[in-house]
């Protein structure tokens, strides 16, 4: 089977077949850089990096971009009354973001433009709008004319009448004074002279959100468009939408986007995980020691959650906790399932542990990945558990991203390993299958487990530990038996601890 995704705008599974395989393009909406990012953003993320691990994992190459919108209202306003230039608020916001992707581990992108980089891409998509006689201007403010493109709806199929009802909500914030309710701000004008504004054809201002990622995509790829448009679910209607009409008018004919990918909400109580509401963790809460003692102290978090940061497994919980649901599904944020993402993993890891006790990764796996990708036939795991799983663990993923089937693929796998013998080629091909489930799930660890359990003791430990070896050698040293005096230092060695001898003595350090 060959890798099926759910298309938004046809409500239906499709074939995947980008216009070339080899670069696949995909677009994403990004964060607008004003606060922290809650984890239900991130989950928006995660899900676009599962969809961008798997395409490299079946072979594809990919091309992403991912947006940053860096002038916005609420920037416009939060920057003002701190009495900062929006480049000067938003800039720590992007360096924030931008750590807590690489935080989750997710992947970098090829592209990340930024909104005031790109006004000039902006004016030109407007431009043609103009030609073709799809904006018009009032009171300085330039709209797009709605009922001039009659597609529109056709992404979240909500019908013109509908539409005046449903504009509401996120419409309302760049709406001023306009024909008709349904049309959108393209270009907004300069209101005060401190506000941030660009010289334009229909004056100094700034450009409306749904804009730029209309012009950045036609920035980037050109008049190919892009294979896939992603975005969270609440992004489908008006922004979307707006996206089609602004990209349809503008470039009459051409591709724009041909596979629309939403991810469902991350949920609190059963409500969205939103800003507004209040109802939000931000990931800092939880990867920040620091800021998880004071939501404890707060009464918002239980202690025991701490113990993650103590084991240095809160970064690994985190990540897959966001990972492991379907993405179309919704998933309801609770500490619990904080704690069994970190047992899930735990089953894994522990599993894995004792094959690479027999097997250290070697190289030869390692090589056998170019860009996450399995470079050899399937059919390289003779032994029947991997061979089932690996099999069972890509269609699942070929079938819409089924990540939750594709673990329980390797929940299988593991109990396999667990119930049988460790014979070598059990281990030499289950290293291997677990490098290879890790290129999606990327939480596992590869080093040798006896070092790891050493580092990860507090220093006080370490410290006493191997001051006693240390001595225990000495005493052998002294009754010149050389081999015990080996047997320790390789013990050490093993465990991530070197040794080191001159005329002052013996001194240690980590590998
Ligand atoms: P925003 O900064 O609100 O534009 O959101 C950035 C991204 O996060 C968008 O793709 C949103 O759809 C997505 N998003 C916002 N809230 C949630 C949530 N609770 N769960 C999942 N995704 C979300
Ligand atoms: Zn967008």
């Amino acid at each position: 089977m060959a890798f099926r995704v759910f298309n938004s705008m046809s409500g239906k599974k499709e074939d995947f077949k980008p216009a070339d395989p080899t670069n696949v393009r995909v677009y994403n909406c990004g964060p607008t850089v004003y606060n922290y990012n809650h984890i239900g953003n991130f989950r928006s993320y995660m899900s676009i990096d599962l969809l961008r691990r798997s395409l490299l994992f079946f072979g594809y190459g990919v091309e992403q971009t991912t947006n940053i919108t860096d002038v916005e209202d609420k920037i416009i306003a939060n920057a003002a009354k701190q009495g900062k230039k929006i480049q000067d608020f938003t800039e720590p916001y992007i360096k924030i973001f931008l750590e807590d992707i690489s935080y989750l581990g997710i992947q970098e992108v090829e592209h990340r433009p930024r909104a005031t980089t790109s006004i000039p891409a902006m004016i030109d998509l407007m431009k043609r709008l103009e030609e073709h006689g799809h904006l018009y201007t009032q009171d300085g403010d330039v709209y797009f004319r709605l009922r001039s493109f009659e597609d529109y709806g056709k992404l979240s199929h909500i019908s013109p009448e509908q539409l005046k009802v449903a504009a509401g909500g996120r419409f309302t914030a760049d709406e001023y004074s306009k024909e008709d309710i349904r049309d959108f701000a393209l270009w907004k004008k300069q209101e005060t002279p401190d506000e941030p504004a660009w010289d334009s054809p229909w004056g100094k201002g700034r450009p409306g959100w749904h804009l730029e990622c209309s012009a950045m995509i036609r920035e980037i790829y050109g008049e190919g468009g892009v294979d896939i448009h992603a975005g969270g679910i609440d992004l489908l209607f008006p922004h979307h939408e707006n996206e089609i009409a602004q990209s349809c008018c503008a470039y009459r004919g051409e591709n724009f986007a041909r596979y629309w990918v939403h991810n469902e909400h991350l949920l609190v109580d059963g409500k969205k995980m939103s800003k507004s509401v209040g109802n939000y963790f931000t990931l800092r809460d939880f990867s920040e020691k620091d800021k998880l003692e004071l939501l404890i102290k707060e009464g918002r978090a239980p202690a025991d959650l701490l113990k993650l940061h103590e084991k240095q497994k809160m970064q690994r919980a985190l990540r897959y906790l966001l990972l492991s649901t379907h993405y179309r599904s919704r998933l309801n944020f609770t500490f619990e399932n904080l704690r069994s993402s970190d047992a899930a993993i735990e089953r894994i890891q522990t599993c894995l542990d004792k094959l690479l006790l027999q097997t250290p990764l070697s190289d030869e796996v390692k090589t056998r990945f170019k860009k996450g990708k399995l470079e050899t036939a399937d059919s390289i795991f003779k032994e029947t558990v991997f061979a089932e799983a690996m099999a069972a663990f890509r269609t699942a993923l070929e079938d819409d991203l089924n990540i939750a089937r594709a673990l329980a693929a390797v929940f299988d796998a593991v109990s396999a390993v667990n119930a049988g013998k460790l014979t070598e080629s059990i281990c030499k091909e289950g290293v291997l299958f677990f490098y290879a489930v890790n290129q999606i799930i990327d939480v596992l660890e590869f080093t040798n487990p006896e070092s790891r359990e050493v580092v990860a003791q507090d220093l006080g430990d370490l410290e006493s530990f191997v001051v006693s070896k240390i001595e225990e050698r000495l005493k052998a040293r002294a009754e010149k038996n050389w081999k015990r005096s080996d047997e320790i230092r390789d013990e050490l060695k093993a465990k991530g601890i070197l040794l080191k001898d001159s005329a002052q003595g013996t001194t240690w350090e980590k590998a």
